[in-house]
Order: structure tokens, then C-alpha cells, then sequence
């Protein structure tokens, strides 16, 4: 499902039959109601194909598979010996969060600071020719903030942008209910900028 190498996770393509796409290519995501072990999440990504699609990811997938969580062996090209990538990404992981850095990181407009997160509260996506528009559910305070980002920010762990815009109201529900409307209300926005510090 997830190719922590590649940092891309495969869906079913109706053109091409797979589809090997990027967080940053996901447009919406919505938590299932019902299934809970594991929660699963109903995501709609652009396709390499050039349409739109639904697909399932499922929480473990979305949040921890990113980390490395289900990577496996790999082979060594250095030594032509294979490697655990687990727990090298594992080794890699415990370092950046004993730095003081988080996998992904947002900022909550209305608590007007900077917030660890998951890409499990990333409601959705909208993709511009600088900066992708990220519309994050606060784990904390459950608003809707949406930041200006770089793709990097939003598809790699431990790649948090060190300076983002923040679009300076809260999001309502509606706004990102389709990628139309949210792109929509993007370019009606006004944003400033924000250092992301964690700590
Ligand atoms: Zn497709
Ligand atoms: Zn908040």
C-alpha cells in the first residue's frame, strides 16, 4: 500500500490498473464512519492518469507507514549485503523526535501557534504552482486551519517547511468539501507568513 522508499502509496487505477501517488497528491480525506479497528479513511487523489479518484487508506497506512513502520528488507548496494530498513527508519525516527522534531507539523490559526500532527487530521489539498494549500483539522482545538506549503512539507516526514503562509481565518466546513470550492476559496484568501516552530 505504502512504499516508504518511494514515499508513495499504490491505489487502484480504472485506466492503468495501479497508481503510485504521493500524499501530496491526495485532494480530500475523510475519516469512515464505523470502522474503528482500524480506522479507514476515504481519500480522493489525482491519478497520474489525469483524473480523479476514490481510494482507502487506512489509518496505520496514512500515519505510521510514512515512518517506515512496514518497510522491509532492503538490499545494501554499498556491501551487496540486505538491511532491515524498519529499523533503520525506526533509528532515524527516534532521532529527529529526541531532537525535538516532529514528522509533520502545522499552524492552528485560531490558537495562533505552530502544532505537531498527522497526516491523518490533513482534511484536504489543493495544488498550486509554488505552494500547496494544506487544510489541517487541529488536533487539539478540532478547527480548520489551512496553510501555504511546499510539497516536500506535506510528503516527507521530518521535511517541515521552516516558513509557511497562513490563511488568516478559519475554514468552514463547506470551503473544502470539493477541490473546486476549496481552490475557489484559496485565491479569495489572504495569508500571512509564520515561522513553524515546535519548540
Ligand atoms: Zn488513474
Ligand atoms: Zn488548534
Amino acid at each position: 500500500m505504502y512504499d516508504a522508499l518511494t514515499a508513495r502509496y499504490t491505489f487502484t487505477c480504472p485506466r492503468h490498473e495501479q497508481a503510485q501517488v504521493a500524499l501530496s497528491s491526495f485532494r480530500l480525506l475523510e475519516r469512515l464512519p464505523g470502522a474503528t479497528r482500524p480506522a479507514v479513511y476515504e481519500v480522493r487523489f489525482d491519478c497520474t492518469c489525469g483524473d480523479e479518484h476514490p481510494g482507502l487508506v487506512s489509518h496505520d497506512d496514512l500515519d505510521w507507514a510514512p515512518l517506515g513502520a512496514h518497510a522491509g528488507q532492503f538490499l545494501d548496494l554499498m556491501t551487496s549485503r540486505s538491511g532491515d530498513s524498519v529499523s533503520e527508519f525506526r533509528e532515524t525516527a527516534a532521532a529527529h523526535v529526541k531532537a525535538g522534531e516532529w514528522p509533520w507539523s502545522f499552524y492552528c490559526y485560531p490558537e495562533g501557534r505552530s502544532r505537531p500532527v498527522f497526516p491523518s487530521s490533513f482534511v484536504a489539498v489543493s495544488p498550486g504552482e509554488r505552494w500547496i494549500g494544506l487544510a489541517v483539522r487541529c488536533p487539539a482545538c478540532e478547527s480548520l486551519s489551512v496553510n501555504l506549503v511546499t510539497q516536500a512539507h506535506v510528503d516527507l516526514p521530518f521535511a517541515n517547511d521552516v516558513r509557511i503562509g497562513v490563511v488568516d481565518h478559519v475554514f468552514a466546513e463547506d470551503a473544502v468539501r470539493t477541490a473546486d470550492l476549496f481552490s475557489a476559496e484559496l485565491h479569495s484568501s489572504r495569508f500571512d507568513e509564520r515561522r513553524l516552530h515546535l519548540n
